[in-house]
Protein backbone atom coordinates (compact mmCIF):
# COMPACT_ATOMS: atom_id res chain seq x y z
CA UNK A 1 0.00 0.00 0.00
CA UNK A 2 1.54 3.69 -1.20
CA UNK A 3 2.36 5.97 1.75
CA UNK A 4 -0.06 8.71 1.27
CA UNK A 5 0.40 9.95 4.34
CA UNK A 6 4.48 10.81 4.30
CA UNK A 7 3.27 13.02 1.00
CA UNK A 8 1.06 14.94 2.65
CA UNK A 9 3.24 15.40 5.95
CA UNK A 10 6.16 16.04 3.13
CA UNK A 11 3.95 18.79 1.41
CA UNK A 12 3.00 20.42 5.06
CA UNK A 13 6.61 20.62 5.93
CA UNK A 14 7.68 21.63 2.67
CA UNK A 15 10.54 18.47 2.32
CA UNK A 16 7.72 17.93 -0.86
CA UNK A 17 7.61 21.67 -3.30
CA UNK A 18 5.03 22.17 -5.32
CA UNK A 19 6.35 23.89 -8.79
CA UNK A 20 4.42 25.50 -11.02
CA UNK A 21 4.93 24.98 -14.66
CA UNK A 22 2.55 27.06 -16.43
CA UNK A 23 2.82 29.81 -18.19
CA UNK A 24 0.25 32.81 -17.14
CA UNK A 25 -2.50 32.88 -19.25
CA UNK A 26 -3.23 36.65 -21.05
CA UNK A 27 -4.02 38.67 -24.02
CA UNK A 28 -0.28 38.79 -24.95
CA UNK A 29 0.19 35.03 -24.19
CA UNK A 30 2.22 33.87 -27.32
CA UNK A 31 -0.27 31.39 -29.65
CA UNK A 32 0.62 29.76 -32.85
CA UNK A 33 0.23 31.69 -36.16
CA UNK A 34 -0.30 29.62 -39.20
CA UNK A 35 0.70 30.98 -43.06
CA UNK A 36 -2.23 31.38 -45.02
CA UNK A 37 -4.84 29.70 -45.78
CA UNK A 38 -4.58 28.16 -42.47
CA UNK A 39 -7.17 28.01 -39.85
CA UNK A 40 -6.21 30.17 -37.45
CA UNK A 41 -6.86 29.99 -33.62
CA UNK A 42 -7.51 32.50 -30.96
CA UNK A 43 -5.89 34.31 -28.04
CA UNK A 44 -6.88 34.15 -25.00
CA UNK A 45 -9.28 37.18 -24.16
CA UNK A 46 -11.18 37.93 -21.22
CA UNK A 47 -15.07 39.29 -21.20
CA UNK A 48 -16.51 40.84 -18.19
CA UNK A 49 -19.76 40.31 -16.80
CA UNK A 50 -20.10 41.64 -13.85
CA UNK A 51 -17.23 43.60 -11.23
CA UNK A 52 -19.27 44.60 -7.99
CA UNK A 53 -21.53 46.68 -10.12
CA UNK A 54 -25.14 47.04 -12.23
CA UNK A 55 -24.68 43.73 -13.56
CA UNK A 56 -23.84 42.09 -10.56
CA UNK A 57 -23.27 43.92 -7.32
CA UNK A 58 -21.91 41.23 -4.98
CA UNK A 59 -19.80 39.48 -7.74
CA UNK A 60 -17.43 39.49 -10.50
CA UNK A 61 -16.84 37.24 -13.10
CA UNK A 62 -15.43 36.89 -17.01
CA UNK A 63 -16.66 34.97 -19.91
CA UNK A 64 -13.01 33.55 -21.34
CA UNK A 65 -12.12 32.93 -25.09
CA UNK A 66 -9.37 31.01 -26.29
CA UNK A 67 -8.18 28.58 -28.40
CA UNK A 68 -7.77 24.76 -27.41
CA UNK A 69 -3.79 25.32 -27.95
CA UNK A 70 -3.24 27.98 -25.86
CA UNK A 71 -0.16 28.96 -23.24
CA UNK A 72 0.68 25.93 -21.66
CA UNK A 73 -1.75 23.17 -23.08
CA UNK A 74 -2.08 19.15 -24.02
CA UNK A 75 -2.48 18.03 -26.99
CA UNK A 76 -4.95 15.04 -27.20
CA UNK A 77 -3.97 12.22 -29.81
CA UNK A 78 -6.93 12.95 -32.09
CA UNK A 79 -5.33 16.56 -32.32
CA UNK A 80 -3.67 15.24 -34.93
CA UNK A 81 -4.68 12.94 -38.63
CA UNK A 82 -2.39 10.07 -37.24
CA UNK A 83 -4.57 10.19 -33.59
CA UNK A 84 -7.88 11.03 -34.89
CA UNK A 85 -9.21 7.69 -33.53
CA UNK A 86 -7.37 8.07 -30.68
CA UNK A 87 -8.40 9.72 -27.08
CA UNK A 88 -9.96 12.93 -26.87
CA UNK A 89 -8.80 15.71 -24.34
CA UNK A 90 -12.12 14.15 -21.72
CA UNK A 91 -11.34 10.45 -22.24
CA UNK A 92 -7.20 10.51 -21.55
CA UNK A 93 -7.81 8.32 -18.30
CA UNK A 94 -6.36 10.61 -15.51
CA UNK A 95 -3.88 7.83 -14.50
CA UNK A 96 -1.82 9.21 -17.89
CA UNK A 97 -1.52 12.82 -16.78
CA UNK A 98 0.60 12.15 -13.70
CA UNK A 99 3.65 10.52 -13.92
CA UNK A 100 7.34 11.13 -13.48
CA UNK A 101 9.97 13.78 -15.06
CA UNK A 102 12.74 13.34 -16.97
CA UNK A 103 14.32 16.32 -17.72
CA UNK A 104 16.26 16.65 -20.92
CA UNK A 105 18.68 20.15 -20.51
CA UNK A 106 19.55 21.39 -24.02
CA UNK A 107 20.00 25.09 -22.68
CA UNK A 108 23.20 25.61 -24.15
CA UNK A 109 22.91 23.96 -27.16
CA UNK A 110 19.53 25.88 -28.09
CA UNK A 111 21.58 29.31 -27.07
CA UNK A 112 24.25 28.82 -29.21
CA UNK A 113 21.41 27.41 -32.22
CA UNK A 114 17.72 28.40 -32.16
CA UNK A 115 16.81 25.19 -34.39
CA UNK A 116 18.63 23.06 -32.61
CA UNK A 117 17.22 19.77 -32.75
CA UNK A 118 17.50 16.83 -30.11
CA UNK A 119 18.73 13.46 -31.86
CA UNK A 120 18.14 9.96 -30.81
CA UNK A 121 21.88 10.25 -30.02
CA UNK A 122 21.12 12.75 -27.45
CA UNK A 123 18.78 10.54 -25.46
CA UNK A 124 20.91 7.36 -25.56
CA UNK A 125 23.82 9.73 -23.94
CA UNK A 126 21.28 11.26 -21.06
CA UNK A 127 19.94 7.43 -20.55
CA UNK A 128 23.95 6.12 -20.28
CA UNK A 129 24.67 9.00 -17.64
CA UNK A 130 20.70 8.83 -15.77
CA UNK A 131 19.39 5.48 -16.07
CA UNK A 132 16.89 4.56 -18.82
CA UNK A 133 13.58 6.79 -19.60
CA UNK A 134 11.35 5.12 -16.88
CA UNK A 135 7.91 3.94 -18.20
CA UNK A 136 5.16 6.23 -17.68
CA UNK A 137 7.59 9.15 -17.59
CA UNK A 138 6.95 12.75 -18.72
CA UNK A 139 10.12 13.66 -20.94
CA UNK A 140 10.52 16.95 -20.37
CA UNK A 141 13.04 18.96 -23.21
CA UNK A 142 14.47 21.96 -21.19
CA UNK A 143 15.69 24.59 -24.05
CA UNK A 144 15.63 27.74 -21.66
CA UNK A 145 13.14 28.54 -24.59
CA UNK A 146 10.49 29.78 -22.16
CA UNK A 147 12.65 33.37 -21.28
CA UNK A 148 10.72 34.45 -23.78
CA UNK A 149 7.54 33.71 -22.94
CA UNK A 150 6.27 37.63 -21.98
CA UNK A 151 7.33 38.91 -25.90
CA UNK A 152 5.74 36.66 -28.29
CA UNK A 153 7.65 38.11 -31.02
CA UNK A 154 10.96 36.90 -29.49
CA UNK A 155 9.18 33.53 -28.88
CA UNK A 156 8.16 32.90 -32.62
CA UNK A 157 11.54 33.70 -33.93
CA UNK A 158 10.18 33.94 -37.30
CA UNK A 159 11.94 35.40 -40.35
CA UNK A 160 10.99 35.33 -44.53
CA UNK A 161 11.72 31.23 -44.13
CA UNK A 162 9.51 30.47 -41.01
CA UNK A 163 10.16 30.45 -36.75
CA UNK A 164 13.15 29.42 -35.48
CA UNK A 165 12.59 27.26 -32.34
CA UNK A 166 14.13 23.95 -30.94
CA UNK A 167 12.78 20.62 -31.52
CA UNK A 168 12.80 16.92 -32.51
CA UNK A 169 13.90 15.40 -35.96
CA UNK A 170 11.79 12.81 -37.25
CA UNK A 171 14.08 9.73 -36.42
CA UNK A 172 13.92 11.19 -32.42
CA UNK A 173 10.23 11.56 -32.52
CA UNK A 174 9.33 8.33 -33.92
CA UNK A 175 12.34 6.94 -31.48
CA UNK A 176 10.57 8.67 -28.26
CA UNK A 177 6.70 7.14 -29.23
CA UNK A 178 7.90 3.84 -30.49
CA UNK A 179 11.04 2.96 -28.74
CA UNK A 180 9.79 4.42 -25.11
CA UNK A 181 6.83 3.59 -23.06
CA UNK A 182 5.95 7.73 -22.33
CA UNK A 183 2.79 9.68 -21.31
CA UNK A 184 4.32 12.31 -23.59
CA UNK A 185 6.87 15.20 -24.61
CA UNK A 186 6.94 18.20 -22.56
CA UNK A 187 8.52 21.31 -23.89
CA UNK A 188 9.10 25.01 -23.09
CA UNK A 189 8.19 26.49 -27.09
CA UNK A 190 4.43 27.46 -28.79
CA UNK A 191 3.81 23.82 -29.86
CA UNK A 192 5.78 20.25 -29.30
CA UNK A 193 7.56 20.73 -32.75
CA UNK A 194 10.46 22.44 -34.10
CA UNK A 195 9.76 25.91 -35.38
CA UNK A 196 10.88 24.62 -38.96
CA UNK A 197 8.89 21.30 -38.81
CA UNK A 198 6.65 21.98 -41.83
CA UNK A 199 9.49 21.78 -43.81
CA UNK A 200 10.98 17.95 -42.54
CA UNK A 201 10.57 14.90 -44.54
CA UNK A 202 7.75 14.40 -42.28
CA UNK A 203 6.01 17.47 -41.25
CA UNK A 204 5.45 18.29 -38.00
CA UNK A 205 6.85 14.70 -36.45
CA UNK A 206 6.19 15.38 -32.86
CA UNK A 207 2.69 15.44 -33.97
CA UNK A 208 2.72 12.94 -36.16
CA UNK A 209 4.62 10.11 -34.04
CA UNK A 210 3.78 10.90 -30.49
CA UNK A 211 -0.15 11.83 -31.16
CA UNK A 212 -0.54 9.04 -33.61
CA UNK A 213 1.36 6.60 -30.82
CA UNK A 214 -1.25 7.55 -27.51
CA UNK A 215 1.17 10.23 -26.50
CA UNK A 216 0.58 13.59 -25.43
CA UNK A 217 1.94 16.68 -25.92
CA UNK A 218 2.44 19.98 -23.42
CA UNK A 219 3.50 22.77 -24.20
CA UNK A 220 4.89 26.64 -22.78
CA UNK A 221 6.32 25.24 -20.08
CA UNK A 222 8.45 27.41 -17.28
CA UNK A 223 10.16 26.55 -14.28
CA UNK A 224 11.83 23.58 -15.45
CA UNK A 225 15.23 24.84 -14.36
CA UNK A 226 13.26 23.79 -10.82
CA UNK A 227 13.21 20.49 -11.32
CA UNK A 228 16.28 18.04 -11.02
CA UNK A 229 16.99 15.71 -14.02
CA UNK A 230 15.13 12.68 -12.59
CA UNK A 231 12.77 12.41 -9.50
CA UNK A 232 9.94 14.61 -10.27
CA UNK A 233 6.81 13.89 -10.37
CA UNK A 234 4.43 15.81 -13.05
CA UNK A 235 0.64 16.66 -12.68
CA UNK A 236 -0.99 17.70 -15.93
CA UNK A 237 -4.80 18.73 -15.63
CA UNK A 238 -6.54 20.05 -19.30
CA UNK A 239 -9.97 20.72 -18.83
CA UNK A 240 -12.19 18.04 -19.53
CA UNK A 241 -13.97 19.32 -23.15
CA UNK A 242 -15.80 16.59 -24.26
CA UNK A 243 -14.37 16.00 -28.19
CA UNK A 244 -11.67 18.53 -27.53
CA UNK A 245 -7.95 18.01 -29.35
CA UNK A 246 -6.50 19.95 -26.29
CA UNK A 247 -6.85 22.41 -23.49
CA UNK A 248 -4.74 24.92 -21.65
CA UNK A 249 -3.63 22.78 -18.68
CA UNK A 250 -2.17 23.86 -15.02
CA UNK A 251 1.05 21.62 -15.05
CA UNK A 252 2.99 21.23 -11.52
CA UNK A 253 5.34 19.67 -10.44
CA UNK A 254 5.93 17.52 -7.22
CA UNK A 255 10.02 18.08 -6.40
CA UNK A 256 11.93 16.40 -3.12
CA UNK A 257 13.67 19.15 -1.52
MN1 LIG B 1 -1.08 22.18 -29.42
Amino acid sequence: MANLNALANDLVSGAVQVVDLTAPLHSNTPILVLPEPFGQTASFKLEEISKYDDRGPAWYWNNFHTGEHTGTHLDAPNHWITGKDGDDVASIPPQRLVGPAVVLDFVKEAAANPDFLLEVSHIEAWEKANGPIPKGAWVLFRTGWSKFGDDPKAFANADENGPHTPGLPPACAEFLATKRDILGLGVETVGIDAGGAFGMEVPFPCHNYLLGNNKYGLTQLRNLDKLPTTGAIVIAAPLKIVGGSGSPTRVFALVSK
